[in-house]
């Protein structure tokens, strides 16, 4: 391990060298920086880096080491973490990647954040997003967008794309990012890393800039799924800061058992998510996943989730409604941007005018829409019920098999701006990430490896709610068996 760069170790291994002393963490965050600076304006995943702050951070891990200290409470020192821009971080901007919000610098952590810091992660900066976590390909940053570190014509996937960019061009071992509705799984499969998001209300949202309040979720990104753990571990757990938050004990995940977890392991296959519109290259991907996981002794079970192909018109029902009355705070008096107006009235709409994106206009107009007198029913009402119609598919599913197995996307990573003028186009691709962001359960995103077109290809596992231990020892075990891919080098 001494003679690799501290880039190109896992979360784990940094950790590891930390405390064995072999490396420093100030050299291991140098490092990160060093290749933040040579590759980052071409990748464009951070809006900001904090080299001061995470040297800092750094040197304070490092006089604690040496004061004698073992650090045996601190599970993630020695590693580097990027944190999506919708979080809050305390004298950090923290913009999410909207004019609005272009020059807001919180008075404090979001709890996550806070949690990251007690583990000893180093922050090393603030990644791009699509505005307010609203899109698939971080195309709707109003800063720029990023590439994709594999193909750098080609987008990241998003919302939550500048935090896997950043993962996957190891400018960090690890990231925070959130997922509403497949924002940290569907990048996470497009750019070959592990992404996890956990079930609602197990992570607390205090400090996440809200989009949609019951479905968003703070959730890692790794290189592995061991790492996906530890970083879930540090986060999980409940805060009182956040009234969804819920107290059960954090299971811890068993990465013991390896392969062997598959021997008997009832896996759901859905057929509704191996339709048409599924890439050559994800579906070749996904069978031969399928078909090592039966060798190693899974029991595929096909299966039926009748729901599944209502998800897009539910989802964007919900969530478009819930961001308008989230996002009616940004009216130009209390903070964030505020332009002249003759009245009142003239200074909100200048305000949001000038504030808000186009990807973000539409949504706030379409929630507006379905929540109003006359529509209501017809609209967010009926939407409620399809929700609970997609729970019913699931808890039916979980009666009959342990894990549920589908494509994480559709298709592997797409040209940037070959869905931009066609918003219908990028929201039908969330259809197989939806379902689980609806009914609240875990769900991870796992490479399989490469298709033919040499981009990765993504594995979604679902589990029960509150089950991530299951989700992530069974990811464990598929990420065993396929083995893990091996990242662009970048130079
Ligand atoms: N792509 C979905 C949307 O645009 C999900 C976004 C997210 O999870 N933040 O709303």
């Amino acid at each position: 391990m001494t003679v690799r760069d501290p880039f190109a170790m896992t979360a784990l291994d940094a950790v590891r060298a930390f405390r064995a002393r072999e490396r420093s963490a100030v050299e291991i965050t140098r490092s990160a920086l060093d290749r933040v600076a040579r590759h980052d304006r071409a990748v464009g995943a951070f809006l900001r880096v904090d080299a001061e702050g995470a040297l800092a951070a750094a040197a304070t891990l490092d006089a604690r080491l040496a004061a004698g200290d073992a650090m045996t409470d601190r599970p993630l020192a020695g590693a580097v973490v990027a944190v999506k821009d919708v979080l809050a971080t305390r004298g950090l901007r923290t913009t999410c990647a909207s004019r609005m919000l272009e020059h807001y610098v919180p008075p404090y952590d979001a709890w996550t954040v806070a949690r990251l810091r007690d583990a000893g992660a180093v922050i090393v900066g603030k990644t791009n997003m699509d505005e307010f976590a609203m899109g698939s390909s971080t195309e709707n940053s109003a800063f720029h967008p990023t590439r994709n570190p594999w193909d750098l014509t080609r987008t990241p996937g998003g919302s939550s794309g500048g935090s896997a960019a950043a993962v996957a061009a190891r400018f960090a071992h690890a990231a925070l990012g959130t997922d509403t509705g497949g924002s940290v799984r569907q990048p996470a499969a497009l750019t070959g890393i592990v992404g996890l998001k956990p079930t609602y209300g197990r992570v607390s949202r205090y400090g996440l800039v809200a989009f949609a309040s019951s479905l968003d979720v703070v959730s890692p990104f790794a290189q592995t799924v061991a790492d996906a753990a530890l970083l879930y571990e540090s986060i999980a757990g409940p805060d009182a800061h956040d009234a969804t938050s819920v107290d059960r004990p954090v299971e811890r995940a068993d990465l013991s058992r390896g392969a062997s977890v598959l021997k008997g392991l009832r896996v759901g296959v859905p057929r509704e998510y191996f339709g048409d519109g599924l890439d050559a290259d994800v579906s070749a991907g996904l069978r031969r996943a399928l078909d090592q996981m039966a060798a190693a002794g899974a029991e595929l079970v096909e299966l039926s989730m009748p729901h599944t192909s209502h998800a897009v018109a539910t989802y964007y029902v919900l969530a478009p409604a819930e961001a308008s009355s989230n996002l009616a705070r940004f009216d130009g008096v209390r903070y964030g941007l505020r332009a002249d107006g003759r009245d009142l009235r003239s200074l909100y709409g200048a305000t949001r005018d000038r504030g808000f994106g186009p990807e973000v206009k539409r949504r706030i107009l379409l929630g507006t829409f379905a929540l109003s007198a006359g529509y209501f029913d017809a609209f967010y009402g009926r939407a409620q019920k399809v929700r609970t119609l997609i729970a019913r598919d699931f808890t039916e599913a979980f009666a009959k098999v342990d894990v549920l197995a589908t494509p994480t996307s559709p298709t592997v990573a797409f040209k940037l701006g070959e869905r931009t003028a066609d918003p219908l186009a990028m929201y039908l691709a969330d259809v197989c990430t939806l379902p689980a962001s609806l009914v609240g359960v875990p769900a991870l995103s796992l490479p399989v490896g490469l298709g033919a077109s040499g981009l990765p290809v993504g594995l979604q596992l679902i589990a029960p709610a509150f089950e991530e231990a299951r989700l992530l020892t069974v990811a464990h075990g598929v990420e065993e068996l396929l083995g893990r891919l091996s990242l662009p080098s970048l130079d």
